[in-house]
């Protein structure tokens, strides 16, 4: 896929530590989700429109991965592969041997993770994982296959989906993450049963507040569930205690059982944002840097490709961009303008 010959691939650009892309608030930005196309083969309520064919956005794997190798000479350790749904792009096993041949600034091996909606887990779980994934992330809304297929407005899915969730743990990706977007009206009764799913399974389920990023604007601050009422639904499931975040930037509030079966973790943008230990930016299928979900600004870093810059300039305008990264999202407050770009296009 690409040109570069593995000796290059594990020579980091050889920067200075004074280098390390941080923001001007002092953040460190050593997380980097990114997406590798905006089609998705689901129509999830909170995400994408009900209807209506949208254009495609995606550039070629070994510029996605030429962009990644610059952005892991600049201090970036994790790489999350998102979408639309990722597995829809064929080559996605070779992008990850790639990116797993590169390294770090300080000379490890990156962090390789993925989102996905798991529909064609099943068959792609163990080549990801011999490609050299490390994590996995699988969103599913419901334990309960009519609930789940009205969320996703796709008819037979759940089967597979959970399939998935099993094959990515054979395969040793554990502990394998199920996210789970919360709606009111939707799916909140699924809480206590997503508890016992979590235990019963063995995985990490993680809650999701639902934020303004949907197609169909139909979003409300009633809709949310939040992450006070979630805590107080899985206290009538068991004793639940609060468990310490695994890394300082984590975004999910972890919580375990008492008799140590089963996590559950709440990511709570909403009600509890999360911006001031924020390590994340994000490049879009169209090789956009985005330095905030709710930015309303894209920036072009794939159009200095394209005019033939070279890995220098790209990471010039990363270290700019960075710079005008956002200090918070400013969901609920009076103003508040939701960006133009769906969470389909930005990458989750
Ligand atoms: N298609 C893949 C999937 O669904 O896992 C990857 C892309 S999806 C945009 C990434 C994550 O964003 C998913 O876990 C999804 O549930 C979450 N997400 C999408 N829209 C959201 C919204 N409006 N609020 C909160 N989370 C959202
Ligand atoms: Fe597709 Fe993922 Fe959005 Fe659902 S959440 S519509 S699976 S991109």
């Amino acid at each position: 896929m690409s040109t570069l010959t593995i000796a290059e691939l594990e020579q980091p650009l050889l920067q200075t530590q004074q280098d390390r892309l941080r923001d001007k608030f002092g953040r460190a930005i050593t997380d980097l989700r990114l997406s590798i196309t905006d089609r998705c083969n689901f129509r999830c309520v909170y995400c994408r429109s009900g209807q209506g064919a949208t254009p495609v956005h995606e550039l070629p794997m070994a510029d996605y991965a030429r962009i990644a190798r610059v952005f892991l000479s600049m201090g970036v350790e994790k790489i999350r592969l998102t979408g639309g749904e990722p597995l829809l792009r064929n080559d996605l096993p070779a992008l990850v041997e790639e990116l797993y041949a590169m390294r770090t600034m300080d000379g490890g091996r990156p962090d390789i993770a993925l989102t996905t909606n798991g529909h064609m887990l099943a068959e792609l779980a163990e080549p990801l994982k011999k490609a050299g994934l490390s994590r996995i992330t699988v969103s599913m809304d419901a334990v309960d296959p009519e609930i789940f297929a009205r969320i996703t407005r796709v008819p037979r899915s759940y089967d597979r989906v959970l399939a998935g969730i099993r094959a990515a743990k054979a395969a040793g990706l554990a502990p394998v993450k199920v996210n789970c977007v919360l709606m009111r009206g939707w799916n909140d009764d699924q809480v206590e049963r997503f508890a016992e799913f979590a235990r019963e399974e063995d995985v990490v389920v993680r809650f999701i507040e639902f934020m303004p990023l949907e197609e169909d604007k139909v979003w409300s601050r009633d809709l949310v569930v939040t992450l006070d009422e979630i805590v107080e639904r899985l206290g009538k499931v068991g004793d639940i205690v609060p468990l310490p975040p695994n890394f300082a930037s984590e975004t999910a509030r972890r919580y375990g059982f008492a008799d140590g079966r089963g996590e559950i973790g709440i990511i709570a943008p909403v009600s509890h944002p999360f911006c001031g230990h924020c390590s994340r930016v994000r490049l879009t299928s169209d090789g956009k840097i985005r330095t905030c979900l709710f930015s309303h600004l894209d920036h072009d870093l794939h159009g200095i490709m394209r005019r033939g810059g070279t890995d220098e300039d790209m990471a010039a305008y990363i270290k700019q961009t960075v710079d005008k990264k956002e200090e918070r999202h400013h969901i609920g407050d009076v103003g508040f303008i939701k960006p133009a770009r769906a969470m389909v296009q930005i990458g989750g």
